[in-house]
């Protein structure tokens, strides 16, 4: 379980999220669902260990996570631009969030290897990132994101790049990951048909701020604004 107490976000001098409260229960799949600067990103980092909370608490499964390193954290992360290194085999990349670990080389293989099989690149694994297409290349950032079997796997923006059969295709493929590995997802997407055919739940934001929470029927046919009807597209 994963909560957000009174979280604030500051950079210098400015208040990116002012107090943010909520809460993700294990094996759910929600989207942070949102217009360009509000927030998503950052909430994510947050989860991820990459950034700090400047005030409050983030608690998971009960424990404070403030101050613990994004490499203690057991999260996998997509991010916005794939980020795969350019000079490293397929196979180098997935095993990277392994270094840290004291996994012995022939299980840290094995790993990779049940990663590489999850999202069928397993073909491709002594290629280089420039090699592949874009959904190649999305499906190993996938594949490293899992490598450490995460509790948390979150993904920011993970289809932006693709064209939109490739898109269309991959929301399936990584909802049907999430319905195998039953791992907690947090999907950070501006794109509102992306959020309601994926997630189980949406929380839609607006300038650091939490404007509505709810399955995607919910915030379709009851939105509690007229930003959430007009960025979800409910009927007038
Ligand atoms: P997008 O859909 O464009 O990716 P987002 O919802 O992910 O947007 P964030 O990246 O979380 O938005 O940014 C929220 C706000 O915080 C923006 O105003 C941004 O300029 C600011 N911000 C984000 N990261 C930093 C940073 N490292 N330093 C300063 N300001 C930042
Ligand atoms: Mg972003």
């Amino acid at each position: 379980k994963i909560e957000f107490r009174n979280v604030v976000k500051r950079f210098g001098a400015v208040e990116v999220i002012p107090d943010m409260n909520l809460v993700i229960e294990d094996g759910e799949f929600v989207a942070l669902l949102g217009p360009s600067g509000c927030g998503k990103s950052t909430s994510l980092f947050m989860l991820a260990g990459i950034y700090r909370p400047s005030g409050g608490e983030l608690l998971f499964d009960g424990h404070v996570v403030n101050e613990v390193e994004a490499r203690d954290r057991n999260v996998g992360i997509v991010f916005q631009s794939y980020a795969l290194y350019p000079h490293m085999s397929v196979r180098d990349n997935i095993l990277f969030p392994l270094r840290f670990k004291k996994t012995p080389r022939d299980e840290a293989l094995a790993r990779v290897k049940a990663a590489a099989d999850l999202v069928r690149v397993e073909e491709l694994l002594d290629r280089r990132p420039s090699e592949l297409s874009g959904g190649q290349q999305q499906r190993v950032a996938l594949a490293r994101a899992l490598v450490k079997e995460p509790k948390l796997l979150l993904l920011d923006e993970p289809l932006s790049n693709l064209d939109a059969s490739l898109r269309l295709s991959m929301r399936t493929e990584i909802k049907s990951l999430h319905a195998q590995l039953g791992v907690t997802t947090v999907l950070v997407t501006h794109d509102q048909i992306e959020a309601t055919t994926m997630a189980d739940r949406i929380i839609c934001m607006r300038a650091g701020r939490i404007e509505q929470v709810g399955t995607p029927d919910d915030l379709y046919l009851k939105p509690s604004s007229l930003f959430v009807a007009s960025f979800i597209g409910s009927p007038p």
